[in-house]
């Protein structure tokens, strides 16, 4: 049995679940459960704080884990990162109070900079030739300037408003994360088949999530125009129409792609776009 250590709760769970729901494996979990097995799947989830999550993974109590990048990197426990996950994106930046001037990075030489990231800030810092203190403080960074604990914080990003907020302004990006899958080093032979069936799920769920199916009809003689213009997984499926001289294109094209798409698409002449989105996609 694989043994996957989610987070309980916070910002990575509820995509956690949907992420594992849409790889088709379900449980049932009642409240404040810390452990339950997968009905169908030879899995059983372990909740646990996110902190926790790379320890556990390392040491083998967990095979695999769903956390931040963040979490894994500045934890320097021995896992690998099995797959990229897209979700729960955010930065790790260093922030000092708005108005301040700040003439670059040099401007940090000798501040005191408070983070619940020294690791990953101590590596940054290094990188760049800078000499500063680090204050490791766990919680409430953002508000360490203000009551003249330190300079500048390095804390995590991703609108920007609780720097707002705190009279911050962002100068730095020290980090880019976003959540990953991560296992143990040493998995059994068993195991490691088991968690090859759960990648090859998830990635079968992220390629659908990024791509979309499309179909549209148009006249025959723009056909060639709009193939060129689909990239499509292949060459478009092409089904004649009940209309005289008219067909109709299905293809796949990719969510990034797709408003500049639609827009070539209709300068060429189709009409009846239908986008719709596609559940599971395998190559
Ligand atoms: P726990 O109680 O499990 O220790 P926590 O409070 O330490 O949780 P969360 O705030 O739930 O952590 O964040 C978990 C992870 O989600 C972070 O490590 C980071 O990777 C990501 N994250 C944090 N803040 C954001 C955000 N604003 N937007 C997107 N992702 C974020
Ligand atoms: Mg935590």
């Amino acid at each position: 049995m694989l043994r996957i250590a989610l987070q309980k709760s916070g910002r990575l769970s509820d995509a956690s679940l949907k992420l594992i729901k849409e790889c088709g494996i379900s449980f049932t979990n009642g409240t404040g459960k810390l452990k339950t097995v997968a009905d169908n799947f030879p899995a059983e989830f372990l909740f646990l704080r996110d902190d926790d999550i790379p320890r556990y993974v390392a040491d083998g109590v967990a095979d695999v884990g769903i956390v931040g990048e963040n979490v894994v990197v500045e934890d320097r426990s021995a896992v690998t990162i099995a797959q990229k996950l897209g979700f729960s994106k955010c930065r790790l930046s260093i922030a000092i109070p708005r108005g301040e001037s700040y003439q670059g990075i040099e401007s940090l030489q000798g501040r005191h900079i408070a983070t619940s990231y020294p690791n990953i800030l101590g590596d940054f810092l290094k990188k760049n030739n800078i000499k500063a203190t680090i204050h490791e403080i766990s919680g409430s960074v953002e508000i360490a300037p203000s009551i003249g604990l330190a300079d500048a914080i390095c804390d995590i990003v991703s609108t920007g408003s609780t720097l707002m907020s705190n009279g911050l302004q962002e100068v730095e990006v020290v980090f880019h994360s976003q959540a990953v899958l991560i296992q143990t080093p040493t998995l059994s032979n068993e195991k490691q088949k088991l968690l090859q069936k759960l990648l090859f799920r998830i990635e079968a769920v992220q390629n659908a999530r990024n791509n979309k199916y499309i179909l549209l009809n148009a006249p025959n003689e723009v056909i060639p125009k709009i193939t060129e213009i689909l990239p499509g997984m292949k060459s478009p499926t092409i089904l004649p129409l009940a209309m005289e001289g008219w067909s109709s294109l299905h293809s796949v094209i990719q969510e990034d792609q797709f408003w500049e798409i639609i827009e070539q698409l209709k300068a060429a002449g189709a009409e009846g776009i239908l986008v719709v989105p596609i559940e599971k996609m395998i190559y």
